[in-house]
């Protein structure tokens, strides 16, 4: 079982619910996403939603691998 650490974004605005598919970055363990989404939201340049404009929040997940899939 491998589990994958990442850093997804998804938009601040309470009123938005849009959540962006694709990772941001991809990190070694848990430790090094959840720093790097702490960065991330930290940035002063931060990218903003394109549904709504409001600035983008990062957050760290991670995700289990199934090894009986490709
Ligand atoms: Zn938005």
């Amino acid at each position: 079982m491998v589990n994958k650490y990442k850093v997804r974004a998804y938009c601040s605005s309470r009123l938005c619910d849009y959540v962006q598919h694709d990772d941001v970055i991809q990190a070694i363990n848990g430790e090094t996403s959840y720093a790097l989404a702490l960065h991330y939201n930290e940035s002063p340049a931060k990218p903003s939603c394109p549904k709504c404009g409001e600035a983008m929040s990062f957050y760290s997940h991670s995700v289990i691998d199934e090894p009986w899939l490709p």
